[in-house]
């Protein structure tokens, strides 16, 4: 029996190749009709047996052959009556909505059909380094304006030839309206040059060919990618591993790798069933994996960690150089010197990165937007972000309903993002950096203005911290706009997680942080909070202790170290003094510090959770100083013991204003006397992890019963750490809390934007 059928499609559907991919999908099922784009959405109007109809719908969502950058957020059918004598399936491109203006979307890793196109001896871009279709390749990092069409994206200056223009405009193409089609005839090349710009090779095969041989004998090799350029080393090689750090002024921080498959990062670290998906998805995002022993990497590739951070390759470029004799893994870092904004510029590059690589291979198609590669673990089995850019930005993260004024929401100043609300969309900006750097200052003001005109924002509601000496609160302030929001640093960390899981309700927060500006002026952590987006109370924290030498406080181990133990016996310094030896041998320094304690002279108190792991570290000889954010705090991680149950004693107690207070002073004393007793390091961690997840466990109990709340969300830079968190969470679990985490934003303070965004969202919600 015939039967027509309307179909409507919401979300991102347009410019994605949504309607190629119908117009395909109802020809192989024989069914008639027509498919447009309108202001919504897209419409599919199909005809034909009523069980050819059914399998259409199924696989419209479900068929493997599916744009990858299609999201349907809404599928609405309907019986209509049937159209005598039609013929065909046809696209109709003549729609009420003009040409389709499509959405700017994320850069994509190169698509399987793209990938045999380039294998493929007989297809005119066999062995090109830029293929593309609408599936796969840059997109945001190549928009300069809107609407996103090809003269708007640094695209513009490559002419289409006949044969990639009539793939182009053909609305039954994969190619159709992908803005960066090309071919070695028109598109952009490759070179190599040296470290002074001069080119020693032009030609696109022998350019890739010359580069591998020059990585396999140990070169350092800038190679411009989607986003940027990456520093690539031979990862097996230490030698030139070291070289590399050297010259990059970097010297501690591990780096990340890049590998022609799954299979092959199998070799040298465990890949499980969540990382394999993630490895090879679309995103391509960096993933943080177990190190298997003995693996071989380069041991300074990757020091004081337990994991390896492994992505596939995801441009053509990289498959190429990938398929060349002796390239097995590569160090593919971040082309920049230490924590300056990634170089994405040809000259640029040669500018300032001619001292630290050998040889550059180049290419034409200029970046626009600089966008570093995302970096993500497995928490619980399933992926959370520790930096989100590349694959996942600009996406929109959806709000629970619709904002009746734009928001511009600053961020925090480590690990900044920043965030617009338009409509019941939240944007949130890819990771860009910590503000502190003057060169990541002037990108984040000048990527602000950007992408205020890229979406078309003109927020006059500002939200940021409430830290005054925020040089993101400092901006927002600057911007003189009609309502300031200042934003509690750890209520914003769990309204992240109320955002992402469009939860409205209370939640009991916890807040496993480093450090935040509190509403009493101390710097807090460490916190229970019982939360809304609309407000929040502090129902309990870690107990106060004084951190001596603000600024200095977050790197040398030996200030929280001294301030912990003030707390234990005001004699501190005697009964502990072949400890604070041990990890400050400069006596001198150890007075000025104790000055400090006692005289509460250039000093904070703090609830911080992060300096506690890094007195612990110390404590337990893993090193005194962080030579980038959470070094000592990971390598206690990376030690710990996984089959200890035990944990030390972290005990609740009353504060005088009635909050709830945990108690550090028995865990502190119980792991010095472990240290003295000569107890295992690996051991004396996994007791720690297991202790504070344990008084994590019974704040969220307390605050269960004082509430009736049944919620836990967790959000915080501490809830980077997998062993703490995946204990955590199985405990909740255990005692039959319903667990909220971040898993669309970063619970570090990459995801405080968000929060921000959220609660002035729903603020304005309420005002009106
Ligand atoms: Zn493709
Ligand atoms: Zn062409
Ligand atoms: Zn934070």
């Amino acid at each position: 029996m015939l039967k027509r059928q309307r179909i409507t499609l919401t979300g991102r559907v347009q410019g994605v190749g949504c309607r190629p991919f119908i117009y395909n999908l109802a020809r192989r099922l024989k069914l008639t009709g027509l498919v447009y784009n309108d202001t919504t959405g897209v419409v599919v109007e199909v005809q034909g047996a009523n069980q050819k109809l059914t399998e259409f719908l199924d696989r419209l969502q479900s068929d493997n052959r599916s744009p990858s950058l299609m999201e349907v957020v809404s599928l609405g059918a309907t019986t209509i009556p049937l159209v005598n004598n039609e013929q065909a399936f046809v696209i109709e491109t003549s729609d009420v909505a003009g040409e389709p203006v499509s959405e700017i979307t994320p850069d994509m890793a190169t698509c399987k059909e793209c990938l045999d196109e380039m294998a493929d001896v007989y297809d005119f871009r066999h062995r090109y380094p830029f293929i593309n279709c609408t599936n796969c390749g840059p997109r945001y990092s190549i928009v300069k304006n809107i609407p996103y069409d090809r003269p708007n994206t640094t695209m513009n200056v490559f002419n289409m030839c006949p044969r990639c223009r009539s793939q182009y405009q053909d609305a039954a193409d994969r190619r159709f309206h992908a803005q960066p089609v090309a071919c070695r005839q028109c598109g952009p090349k490759t070179w190599l040059c040296d470290s002074q710009g001069t080119r020693i090779e032009t030609d696109s095969d022998a350019t890739i060919e010359l580069s591998a041989q020059l990585l396999a004998a140990g070169k350092i090799l800038a190679v411009k990618g989607i986003g940027g350029f990456h520093l690539a080393v031979d990862a097996l090689n230490d030698k030139a591993v070291i070289r590399l750090r050297q010259r990059k002024h970097r010297d501690h921080k591990p780096f990340a790798m890049m590998a022609a498959s799954v299979e092959k990062i199998a070799e040298y670290a465990m890949v499980d069933d969540a990382a394999r998906k993630l490895l090879t998805s679309p995103q391509s995002p960096v993933v943080l994996l177990p190190q298997k022993p003995d693996s071989g990497i380069a041991p300074s590739v990757a020091e004081g960690v337990n994991t390896f951070g492994f992505m596939v390759c995801y441009a053509p470029l990289h498959h190429l150089l990938f398929e060349c004799e002796g390239i097995e893994v590569l160090v593919m870092t971040s082309g920049n010197i230490s924590d300056e904004p990634l170089i994405c510029d040809n000259e640029e590059a040669i500018q300032r990165l001619g001292d630290v690589a050998d040889v550059f291979l180049m290419h034409d198609r200029q970046i626009y937007r600089r966008i570093d590669d995302s970096v993500m673990h497995i928490i619980d089995n399933e992926p959370a972000f520790l930096r989100r850019a590349r694959g996942y930005v600009p996406a929109p993260i959806y709000l629970a309903r619709i904002c009746s004024k734009d928001i511009f929401a600053a961020g925090a100043d480590l690990k900044n993002t920043f965030c617009f609300v338009r409509q019941n969309q939240m944007i949130l900006s890819e990771h860009i950096g910590d503000l502190q750097d003057g060169l990541v200052h002037r990108h984040y003001v000048n990527s602000v203005k950007h992408l205020q005109k890229l979406f078309q924002v003109e927020p006059n509601i500002v939200a940021c911290d409430l830290h005054p000496g925020y040089l993101s609160t400092q901006y927002a302030q600057s911007l003189n706009a009609d309502k300031l929001i200042k934003i509690q640093h750890h209520w914003a960390h769990i309204a992240s997680v109320l955002a992402e899981n469009k939860f409205c309700d209370k939640v009991i927060g916890l807040s496993a942080d480093g450090t935040g500006y509190g509403t009493d002026g101390a710097i807090w952590g460490c916190e229970c909070l019982v939360a809304s987006l609309d407000d929040f109370e502090r129902f309990g924290h870690l107990a106060y202790y004084t951190l001596p030498g603000a600024d200095k406080a977050g790197k040398e181990a030996i200030r929280p170290v001294m301030g912990l133990l003030s707390a234990l016996d005001s004699d501190y310094m005697n009964r502990y003094q072949w400890l604070l030896d041990r990890i400050e041998p400069d006596s001198g320094k150890l007075h000025v510090i104790a000055e400090q304690v006692k005289t509460g002279i250039n000093t904070v108190q703090t609830s911080s959770l992060g300096r506690l792991f890094d007195a612990v570290a110390a404590i337990l000889g893993l090193g005194t100083y962080n030579n980038f954010e959470a070094q000592l705090p990971m390598a206690l991680e990376a030690i710990a013991a996984s089959n200890i149950t035990d944990g030390y004693d972290m005990n609740l107690m009353t504060a005088s204003n009635e909050t709830l207070q945990l108690d550090f002073r028995t865990i502190i004393q119980e792991i010095i006397e472990d240290v003295q007793r000569g107890r295992q390091p690996e051991v004396i961690s996994a007791m720690f992890h297991n202790g504070l997840a344990n008084g994590l466990l019974s704040l969220a109990v307390e605050a269960a019963n004082r509430y009736n709340l049944r919620t836990v969300a967790l959000s915080g830079g501490v809830f980077c750490n997998r062993y703490l968190t995946n204990r955590l969470i199985e405990l909740l679990k255990k005692a039959g809390f319903r667990v909220l985490l971040n898993r669309r934003v970063p619970a570090n303070d990459g995801g405080i934007a968000l929060g921000q965004a959220a609660i002035a969202a729903s603020l304005v919600a309420r005002d009106s």
